[in-house]
């Protein structure tokens, strides 16, 4: 079961009149990018405001900062469709075709789908901060649903799901091929332990001014009696070291 509050966003939870407990068997299939056509303080107050009928399950602010109104296990109203006599009508009760190949015959897309809502206007480009926070948070979700990203599968605007009145949402400067390169980059990164263990990479320089070539492993820990050591294998040798004392680097032949 995915965890319901991503821990590195701000806990917002919202009424309940404006989200559905649970997604009624549905599993995510997809996050759907919004824009919120105005500033991240006012995204709060709209979504716990029960007349509105509102929610997304996060907005990511132009600073980076994430906030979460909605479980991810639960059901966020941003994404809503209604299937009624063989055609899909959008909220404001207008027929609409949508582009998402894979939505489930006759079922809401509320259901099955994350809700991201981003500071800002359509014509904005994203900042940097607000991409790496998308990023993170596409990573995390990733990781809860087993979603691999695909731009317009599993990773689209709300544009693809309501393209009539959503047409520019979240805008034509999105760029969702990076977004999903970058955080299948980094998840692929993630399989490997990550040792950041000698910040000056001593070894790496040592290596280099004895001809030894280029790294084939990361820096790896061995204990020989008693004390830790740092090693890393080159084209020409492994490269050692007790764990802090980098003026005194040896090496020895594969
Ligand atoms: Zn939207």
């Amino acid at each position: 079961m995915p965890l319901d509050w991503c821990p590195f966003a701000t806990k917002r939870p919202i009424v309940s009149d404006n989200f559905s407990v649970g997604r009624d068997g549905q599993k995510v299939r997809a996050v759907v990018l919004h824009i919120a056509a105005g500033p991240l303080s006012a995204v709060f107050p709209t979504f716990n405001n029960p007349a509105r009928k509102a929610s997304a399950h996060f907005c990511i602010g132009k600073d980076g900062t994430i906030e979460q109104y909605v479980s991810v296990n639960d059901t966020a109203y941003a994404n809503g469709l209604a299937w009624k006599d063989g055609q899909w009508y959008n909220p404001a009760g207008k027929v609409v075709q949508p582009t998402w190949q894979d939505l489930v015959p006759k079922v809401n897309p509320n259901l099955y789908t994350i809700s991201i809502e981003h500071e800002g206007y359509p014509a904005d480009k994203w900042t940097e901060a607000m991409y790496d926070a998308n990023n993170r948070l596409l990573l995390w979700l990733a990781e809860q649903f087993d979603l691999t990203y695909v731009p317009r599968r599993t990773l689209i605007g709300h544009y693809e799901i309501d393209p009539v009145d959503k047409a520019n949402c979240p805008g034509p400067n999105v760029e969702y091929a990076r977004m999903a390169l970058e955080v299948t980059v980094w998840r692929a990164a993630r399989k490997f332990k990550w040792m950041p263990i000698n910040d000056r990479a001593a070894l790496y320089q040592f290596a280099q001014a004895n001809n030894l070539g280029y790294p084939q492993t990361d820096e790896f820990e061995f204990v020989y009696d008693g004390k830790t050591y740092v090693g890393q294998v080159f084209n020409l040798g492994i490269v050692y070291a007790r764990k802090g004392d980098w003026g005194n680097i040896k090496w020895v032949n594969k």
